[in-house]
């Protein structure tokens, strides 16, 4: 086991799909590796809480239009407008 070949199989591990032989190996090498250990952790971490996002991450029309407002106000200033 190397720290690619562990990075590779950070997923199967979080989707509990690795054999038990492969994830003995994993422990084994995050025991002897703080670099992948902090990486694993960061790993989990992200798709942890990106799976507790029950809904991707848009903006309100409300929030839209006035960005929009806002952008447009912007571009009339920056074209056409300046004296
Ligand atoms: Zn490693």
């Amino acid at each position: 086991m190397n720290c690619m070949l562990c990075s590779k199989l950070f997923q199967e591990y979080l989707d509990n799909t690795l054999s038990e032989e492969l994830i003995h190996e994993l422990n084994l090498h995050m025991e002897h590796c703080s670099r992948c250990r902090v990486f694993f952790r960061t790993y989990s971490l992200t798709v942890t809480l990106s799976r507790k996002v029950e809904q991707p991450c848009c903006p309100s029309e409300e929030t839209m239009e006035r960005l929009t407002a806002l952008l447009c106000d912007k571009l009339c200033s920056l074209h056409g407008k300046r004296p």
